[in-house]
């Protein structure tokens, strides 16, 4: 068997299109159209590509960013009044915090977002909701998973999926996801003895723990759908997952490249939860 691409980077391109149509009809009935406060803290080179990228998106499709870079030095009661600021702020329906933050920065300082425009999903608030069946704004990356899952036609109940890593962004809510959908699930971590035994039992696997080569494609049961959200840089410049590509495809059904599988997705998600953030609000409070 030769797995079939799960091609991200167009579906991606479908959502946004579809994003960029719901906004501009929008607009047109006089709403509100929806706003992005995008805040970095410092200038790690990484975050500072995601943070542009992601802004670009939100012109693509029509949401108005602002922007709040703040120097490596702030405090964490500085970072707490900008929040806050865009809390309040009515032009503002979701905020964005980058991660990660400077060490001295209390991890606390993400519960003080309003919930309503938590975005990325990671408020205790909206993960609380998605471990109840109830989610409200979801963490993008396992959300745009499920979006590219749906998309193929993945089978969820009866099937056995495995996570391995178990992040607060990733894995952890991608298993609340999968759980969601009916799937039984298993989660691999750092700690996990004889990883090859669990990833070779999965119907769908979902790598993420930024180690490259990690999940053998030998281990890849036959027919299986393999995720691989991992993006590991390599020294000459090049991105890899975490899965053995080459191998994993000869016996797996689908498979997400890498680049070109879930990062696409991944900033999908964050437009598609600001346009749904600013449609709640709507309803609760006309513009
Ligand atoms: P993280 O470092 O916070 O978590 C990694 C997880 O992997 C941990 O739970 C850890 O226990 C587990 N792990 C580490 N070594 C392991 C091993 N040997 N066996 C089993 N589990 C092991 O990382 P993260 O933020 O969740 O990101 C994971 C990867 O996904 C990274 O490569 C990151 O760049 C990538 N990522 C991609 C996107 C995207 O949009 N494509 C989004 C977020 C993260």
């Amino acid at each position: 068997m030769v797995a079939q691409l799960i091609d991200g980077k167009a579906l991606a391109i479908k959502l946004r299109r579809e994003i960029a149509n719901t906004i501009d009809k929008r607009v047109a009935q006089g709403l509100s159209r929806p706003g992005l406060a995008v805040i970095l803290v410092g200038e790690d080179p990484a975050s500072l590509i995601y943070v542009r990228n992601k802004r670009l998106a939100c012109d693509e499709v029509g949401i108005q960013s602002s922007y709040y870079h703040l120097p490596a030095t702030v405090t964490t009661m500085e970072l707490m009044n900008v929040i806050q600021r865009v809390n309040e702020e009515k032009t503002v329906h979701g905020i964005l915090l980058q991660l990660p933050l400077p060490s001295h920065i209390d991890d606390d300082v993400l519960e003080l977002i309003d919930p309503k425009k938590d975005v990325d999903g990671f408020h205790p608030y909206n993960l609380g909701r998605l471990a109840q069946r109830r989610p409200l704004l979801r963490p993008c990356t396992p959300y745009g998973i499920m979006k590219m899952l749906d998309s193929m036609g993945q089978q969820y109940k009866g099937k056995h999926a495995v996570i391995v890593g178990a992040s607060n962004i990733v894995g952890r809510p991608m298993a609340l996801e999968l759980l969601m959908a009916g799937s039984t699930v298993t989660v691999c971590h750092r700690f996990t003895a004889d990883l090859g035994s669990f990833v070779s039992q999965g119907d769908i696997v979902v790598a993420a723990a930024g180690r490259p080569g990690l999940v053998k494609g030998e281990w890849i049961k036959p027919g299986a759908t393999v995720i691989d959200v991992a993006m590991n840089r390599l020294e000459n410049g090049s991105i890899i997952g975490d899965v053995e590509f080459i191998k994993a495809k000869e016996n797996a059904a689908w498979i997400t490249p890498v680049p070109g599988g879930v990062g696409p997705m991944t900033v999908v998600m964050l437009l598609q939860n600001t346009l749904s953030a600013a449609i709640s609000r709507d309803s609760v409070l006309p513009t």
